[in-house]
C-alpha cells in the first residue's frame, strides 16, 4: 500500500471543504474502511490523503419523521440497520436485506453510505489485470471466468453489483441526499446506480467532492409489505448469487402497488417495471406469481459459466412477490 496521510472531519460540510480543496483524485473519504482499505491494500486506488468521516457524528441515525419517513445518516452502521425495532416492525425489508451481508464483525464497521459505494467484487478487477473496468480496452470476465457475472448485459462490463442493501432501497423508492460544494442535492436511489460507460468507469453517479449524506425512504403505501431474499453459494460470509427485493401493497385483495428489484443480474440493481406493470391491478395467485417472475427473467443473456443464475432469478422473483403479499413465508 502506498504511503497516504490522515485527516479527519468532524462534520458533512468540512468533509465537502476537504474534498474540495484537494487536487483531483488527491483525496478519498473513508467511512469504515472495509472496502476502501481492501482497494488500497490491492494497490487498485492510491489516494494520498484519507478523509475519515467517522468523528462526522451527525451522520450516524436512524428516525422516523412525523410523515413516516425513515431518514438513515450515510455513517449509519449495518449492525444499526439490522438491529433497529421500528425499522423492523415499518420496513423489514431493509434488516433482511443486511441480515446475511457479510459478517457480524464487518456489519458493525460497514456503513449504509460505504455499502452503496462498494465496488465489485469480479476477481479480475479485484486482481492485478487491467480490465476495462480499470481502465483498460476489454472485460476479461466475458469470454473468461463468468460464474458470477451478469445476466442482463449493459455495458463493456459484465460485474454485478455486490451491494445488498441497494434491490431494498430501490424497491422501497429511497433517495440519496448528496451534499457539495454548492450545497445539497436530493436524487433517486434508482438514478444514483448507472451501468459504467467508457466516460464514467464506474457504477455510482457521485462526484468526487461529494458526500453522501443520507438516505431517505418514503412513507410506504398504506399496507405495504416487503421481502428480501438471497441466494449465496455458502450460507454465510458470501455476496448474492442472485437476490430479490419485493414491497407490495394490497387493497380489496388486488395490488395496487407494487416494486420488484433484482440483485446479482446486472452492473446495478434492476428495477423490473415489465413485472410491476403485469402485476397492478391484479390479484395475486401463485399462477400469476409464476408469469411475473418469467417475465422479471424475460431479458436474460447468461454468458458461458452462469446460465444457472436464469431459473434461481426467477425463483426468486416468485418467492419475493408471494411473501411480500403474505402468500408464502
Ligand atoms: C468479506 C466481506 C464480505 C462482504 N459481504 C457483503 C455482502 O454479503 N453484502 C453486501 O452488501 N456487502 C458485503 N460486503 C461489503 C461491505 O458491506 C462493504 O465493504 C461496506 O458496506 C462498505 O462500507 P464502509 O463503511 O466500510 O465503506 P468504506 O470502505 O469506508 O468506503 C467505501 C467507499 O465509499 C466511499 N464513502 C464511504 N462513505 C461515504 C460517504 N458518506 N460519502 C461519499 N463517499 C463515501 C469511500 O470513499 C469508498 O470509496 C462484504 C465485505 C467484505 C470485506
Ligand atoms: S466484468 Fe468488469 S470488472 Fe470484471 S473483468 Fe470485466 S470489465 Fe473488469
Amino acid at each position: 500500500m502506498k504511503a497516504f496521510d490522515h485527516v479527519t472531519a468532524a462534520s458533512t460540510r468540512e468533509a465537502v471543504e476537504l474534498l474540495s480543496s484537494a487536487a483531483p483524485d488527491g483525496a478519498r473519504l473513508i467511512a469504515g474502511g472495509t472496502d476502501l482499505l481492501t482497494l488500497m491494500k490491492a494497490d487498485l486506488i492510491a489516494p494520498p490523503r484519507l478523509i475519515d468521516l467517522k468523528p462526522a457524528s451527525e451522520l450516524r441515525y436512524l428516525r422516523f419523521d412525523d410523515a413516516g419517513a425513515l431518514h438513515i445518516g450515510a455513517l449509519t452502521t449495518l449492525a444499526d440497520l439490522e438491529r433497529h425495532p421500528e425499522v423492523a416492525q415499518r420496513l423489514p425489508v431493509l434488516p433482511q436485506s443486511v441480515r446475511d451481508a457479510a459478517t457480524p464483525q464487518l456489519r458493525a464497521l460497514a456503513t449504509v453510505g460505504g455499502n452503496l459505494l462498494q465496488r465489485p467484487r469480479c476477481w479480475y478487477y479485484r486482481g492485478d489485470a487491467l480490465c476495462w473496468l480499470k481502465g483498460g480496452s476489454a472485460c476479461f470476465a466475458r469470454d473468461g471466468q463468468n460464474k458470477y457475472h451478469a445476466i442482463l448485459d449493459h455495458s463493456p462490463c459484465v460485474a454485478v453489483h455486490p451491494s445488498d442493501l441497494a434491490p431494498a432501497l430501490l424497491a422501497l423508492d429511497a433517495e440519496l441526499v448528496i451534499h457539495g460544494p454548492g450545497g445539497a442535492r436530493v436524487l433517486p436511489v434508482e438514478s444514483f446506480f448507472a451501468a459504467p460507460t467508457d466516460q464514467e468507469r464506474v457504477e455510482y453517479r457521485l462526484a468526487a467532492d461529494e458526500v453522501l449524506a443520507e438516505i431517505t425512504v418514503p412513507r410506504q403505501p398504506e399496507g405495504a409489505r416487503g421481502a428480501y431474499l438471497k441466494v449465496m453459494d455458502r450460507q454465510a460470509w458470501a455476496f448474492a448469487l442472485v437476490s430479490a427485493a419485493a414491497q407490495v401493497a394490497l387493497r380489496d385483495g388486488r395490488i395496487e402497488h407494487v416494486r420488484l428489484v433484482l440483485g446479482g443480474v446486472a452492473n446495478v440493481p434492476q428495477r423490473i417495471r415489465a413485472v410491476e406493470d403485469l402485476l397492478t391491478g391484479q390479484e395475486l395467485t401463485p399462477k400469476l406469481a409464476e408469469q411475473a417472475a418469467e417475465r422479471a427473467v424475460a431479458g436474460a443473456k447468461p454468458l458461458a459459466h452462469n446460465a444457472y443464475k436464469v431459473p434461481l432469478a426467477r425463483e426468486l422473483a416468485r418467492r419475493a412477490l408471494l411473501a411480500a403479499t403474505g402468500l408464502m413465508v
